[in-house]
């Protein structure tokens, strides 16, 4: 058995969640996978924001089944989500980003009008930190946030780019400088001055949306702020901690759904009289690709179980950047064995979805934070004495 953290309760919702998306997301992959349908993730956010499993992170709102909620259930989610299609658990794991930093920093009237739509799934949320010169870097980002004490307002001028959920979110969280530090604000997508110029095509993740955001002298009222005017760094960083817990679980879930093309070809598949499975050259990749799961897994869930039991901030920061690591890595690494010990069918969408995994793992070693970052946070726990640098 794989996951060794989990109890019974948490495998009865992972039962429960597989078969709500077998029934609601599983029958509409294709849709979003070959035609990009927006209305097909449209109509599964929907679902499961009516079904309460977007609530899952926010203990005190959820009215559902589960004694003790939380990131470990929402990274389930994730999982089982990426296991059937990546490019939509992208959706709500970027609303779910939005709607952490609501939750705790916003204030009740805010939460009333942004937060509960996008839990209820009737909303859309999206995360605006990466802009054109900064993007690893982000304490060094351009946008710029003042106050406007004559008429009580945020103004905002920037530019954002790689903004998942961009255009097709009805709120943005916006990080920006503020003269003494980074602020939060959340911005209306019918906000004066905010537009969107372009999405991009992806190799990978075909059908969820990621485009530019623009603000230009885009303005906001007084009670957008998020937490404290120079407090955007550590509502960041908390945001962070959880996004990179979760993507854990979608590293998992790509990996995983490689795994099982990989064994089942290996399995039937006869070369020189044998099954492609007993050949050592392939059952090698198997067992390597076994051992990353489950290391993946033990790391996944330790970080969301640790958040789960009240560790947040620097306290996380090691093992929720240890989880994103081996887990996405885990994924790539399984997408690009499994297209090779299928061979030519492997390479082709008239074979299943091996070549579509391979495509879509290739972003999750970038998006929330580049393995590279990732190193880097985890070395600079395991070295406290020295200042080490990116
Ligand atoms: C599909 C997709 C969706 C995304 N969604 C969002 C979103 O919703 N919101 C958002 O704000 N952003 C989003 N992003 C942006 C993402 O977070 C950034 O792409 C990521 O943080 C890396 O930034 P960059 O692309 O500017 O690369 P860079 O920071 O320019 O880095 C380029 C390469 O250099 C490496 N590198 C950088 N600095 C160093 C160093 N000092 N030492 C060693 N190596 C280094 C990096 O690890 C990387 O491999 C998304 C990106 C993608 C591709």
């Amino acid at each position: 058995m794989r996951d060794f953290l989990l109890d019974d309760a948490d495998r009865a919702f992972r039962a429960e969640v597989r078969d709500f998306l077998q029934r609601e997301l599983a029958p509409r992959a294709a849709d979003i996978e070959d035609r990009q349908s927006w209305d097909a993730v449209r109509h599964v956010v929907r679902a499961l924001g009516a079904a309460g499993y977007l609530k899952l992170m926010f203990p005190d709102l959820y009215k559902g089944k589960l004694e003790h909620p939380g990131l470990t259930h929402a990274t389930i989610l994730s999982e089982e989500a990426s296991y059937i299609n990546y490019a939509f658990e992208t959706t709500i794991a970027t609303a779910l980003s939005c709607a952490y930093p609501l939750h705790r920093h916003a204030s009740e009237r805010l939460r009333d009008t942004y937060l509960t739509p996008i839990l209820e799934g009737t909303a859309i949320g999206a995360i605006c930190v990466t802009e054109p010169n900064v993007g690893s870097d982000s304490a060094g980002m351009e946008t710029r946030i003042e106050f406007d004490e004559a008429r009580d307002e945020w103004v905002i001028n920037g530019f954002k780019r790689y903004i998942s959920n961009a255009s097709v979110a009805d709120v943005y969280i916006v990080y920006g400088l503020t003269g003494d530090g980074m602020t939060a604000v959340a911005v209306p997508k019918n906000a004066k001055g905010i537009s969107f110029p372009r999405n991009y095509t992806f190799m990978g993740r075909r059908g969820c949306i990621v485009g530019e955001v623009k603000f230009e002298n885009c303005r906001v009222p007084a009670d957008h702020l998020l937490g404290d005017k120079g407090g955007g760094f550590r509502i960041m960083r908390g945001m962070f901690n959880f996004e990179r817990a979760i993507l854990g679980g979608s590293g998992l879930g790509v990996a995983r759904s490689a795994f099982d093309i990989a064994t089942a070809h290996a399995q039937t598949r006869k070369s020189f009289g044998q099954a492609l499975g007993c050949k050592q050259l392939i059952w090698d990749k198997i067992a390597q690709m076994s051992w990353r799961i489950d290391a993946s897994e033990l790391i996944t869930y330790r970080a969301t179980k640790m958040y789960d039991a009240g560790a947040d901030g620097k306290a996380l920061m090691k093992e929720a950047a240890m989880a994103k690591l081996v887990a996405t890595e885990t994924a790539n690494y399984c997408a690009d064995e499994t297209v090779q010990i299928l061979g030519g069918d492997g390479l082709t969408k008239e074979y299943g979805r091996a070549e579509q995994l391979y495509r879509d793992a290739r972003a999750l070693t970038i998006v929330g934070g580049t393995s590279e970052v990732a190193k880097y946070l985890i070395a600079g726990r395991d070295l406290p004495d020295i200042r080490i640098t990116l």
